[in-house]
Parts: structure tokens; sequence; C-alpha cells
């Protein structure tokens, strides 16, 4: 899921409630991350005016779908549990969080308030309401609610010392826990990286350009895949951890990655561009090879009609000679 910057002048710390709003791009699955401030009012109206209490979350739900609402909960149940091991939370048996799942997407945008309407969902740091669009038109309600529930999970663990942690790593962990494919992820880095266009990832520490912000969460995934691949799976539960333990990014970093973050950056940003560059050869061999291959068809078609032509030029002249040599035997006077 994506996020667009809506209010790039923001900063993810200097905020008190933030929403992190997961928005849908036709173009690409998930774009745009939004921080924005938005305070709902108590006596907002609402079509969510049925709820439910599970073991970990206060539901809030339209009463004409309930088996979409039961199926939601089920998976955010799931999905909490899974993530929460992933991350190295300990869930709190009596601090549910607030959940609200919408029917429909219009309703969805409505509601919560949200001029873009490719968005899927939100998560407050607050209040930690969750917010999603379940109807699944745009992405699956399980993708929406992973993602979210990172954010959620990641505000838990750290508390106030979340505002330490750079967005990048952050939108990362959301996407690296809740998008098992990242096919157009690829996409994306291979063409950034052909035509030398990555962004500095520590350029996205605290906000996404708004005209690049697909690249930037695919950047942000990428690296965290690339923390995992080279430190093992526990290096997203040892820097939140060592974060919520020191409140200090730089040491938590150096201890889940073995380096410090520009190192580590450095790095990422070689080994996807070597990647990358492996790629475009690759692909530029492809697009050579059925160039080639079609260039060797029509030189072989013209060869085979010339030796046709040929074999039909000497055939004729065999015929010939022989007719001749016929005629010359049956030539009268011989
Ligand atoms: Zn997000």
């Amino acid at each position: 899921m994506e996020n667009r910057e809506r209010a790039p002048g923001r900063r993810f710390h200097s905020i008190p409630y933030s929403l992190f709003p997961i928005p849908y791009s036709a173009l690409s699955l998930l774009r745009a991350f939004a921080i924005v401030l938005v305070l709902l009012s108590p006596a907002f109206a609402t079509v969510l005016t049925a709820t439910m209490k599970t073991p970990h979350f206060d539901v809030r739900y339209d009463p004409e779908s309930p088996i979409l609402a039961q199926t939601t909960v089920d998976a955010a149940e799931e999905e909490l549990a899974r993530i929460s091991k992933s991350l190295g939370y300990r869930i709190e048996p009596n601090r549910r969080i607030p959940l609200w799942v919408y029917r429909r997407h219009q309703t969805f945008i409505d509601e919560v308030g949200l001029r873009d309407e490719f968005t899927v969902g939100i998560a407050r740091s607050g209040d930690e309401r969750i917010c999603i669009d379940a109807s699944g038109a745009l992405v699956t309600m399980k993708q929406v609610l992973a993602h979210e529930l990172t954010h959620a999970v990641i505000f838990r663990i750290l508390g106030d010392h979340a505002r330490k942690l750079p967005l990048w790593v952050n939108e990362g962990l959301a996407k690296y826990e809740s998008e098992k494919y990242h096919g157009s992820d690829d996409d994306l880095l291979a063409d950034a990286a052909a035509g030398g266009g990555l962004i500095p990832l520590v350029d996205l520490r605290h906000a996404f350009p708004r005209d690049r912000s697909s690249l930037a969460y695919a950047e942000s995934a990428s690296a965290i895949r690339y923390l995992v691949k080279r430190r093992g799976r526990d290096a997203p539960r040892v820097l939140l951890a060592e974060l919520a333990r020191t409140g200090s990014f730089d040491r938590a970093f150096v201890k889940a990655a073995g380096q410090p973050e520009r190192a580590f950056v450095a790095d990422w940003n070689a080994s996807i561009t070597r990647r990358f560059a492996v790629l475009r050869v690759w692909r530029f061999a492809a697009a050579f090879g059925g160039a080639a291959m079609a260039l060797l068809a029509v030189v072989a078609f013209v060869i085979r009609r010339r030796r046709i032509a040929q074999a039909a030029r000497e055939w004729e002249w065999d015929e010939f000679e022989e007719a001749m040599e016929r005629q010359l035997r049956q030539w009268p006077h011989r």
C-alpha cells in the first residue's frame, strides 16, 4: 500500500496525531503516504453504528454487513498475532485497538475526510484508531489490515520514540509485513536505477516526495528486505526493541544492521544498482535478441529464395541441356 504525501511541509515528528493512510493507485497498487492532522469531532456521525469486541479490537462496523465485519476481525486477530510476533510486540490483553470497518470505499473516504480518493486505510498514532476500506475494491482487506496493523504495532513498541523512526523504515516495514509479492516495486526500482533516478533513502527520513511516492515506497520496502536478507528475520525486531529501549535510532540501527544507517544505505544503493544493472542488460539482450532473430529470419528467407531461384535456374539449364541432348540424339541425320 502506498501513500501519497499530501502535506509535504509537515513532519512525522512534529504533529501530535498522525494518519498513516494507504491509498491505492490504479497504476501501481499502492501509492502515497499521507501524514494528516485530522481530529474527528465527538459529534461525528458515522454509518458504523454497530459495535463488537474481540480479544484485541474494539470494532465499529456497518450493521448492513455483519459477515464482512466478522471476516475482517477474524483476519485482524490473525494478522495482529503474526505481526506482533514478527516485530517483537507482546500483545497487551486489555488494550484494544479501535478498528473501524467500512464496507464501501466512498463512505470510507467521505467519513475519514481524505481528499485522496485512492486511500484505503489509515492508522492514527494518537488514539491508535485504524480505519479501513474492507470492500476489497482496490486492495484486499487483509493487505490493508496488515499494513495498518504494522504501523499500530510499531507505535505500541516505540511509544514516544516512534517519532525517531525514519519514515522509510516505518513504511518499509508496513509494506514488508503486508505484501508478499513485489514485482511492481521491482519494475519501479529497475526503471529508476536504469535512469540513475533512485531517490536517496536519507532523503526519505521525514517525508516522501509527492510526485514520486510510489518509488519512495518501493525503495523503503526494498531496503527493509535487504536488511532482513543480510541480517536475518530478527533484524526489524532488534531495531525496534533497541530504539524503544535507548531512544536512539542511530544506536538501534547499528545494532540491527551491523553498520550505521548511511553505510547501510550506500550498500543497499550499490546492491540495487548492481542487481538492476544485470536485469537491464538481460532486458536489452532479450530485446536485441528479438530484433536479431527477426533480422536473421529475413536474411534466411532471402538466402533461401536465392537458392531456390538458383536451383530453378540450374534445373532449367539441366532440363535444357537434357532436351538438347535428346534432340541431338534424335537428330534424324545421326
Ligand atoms: Zn503506511
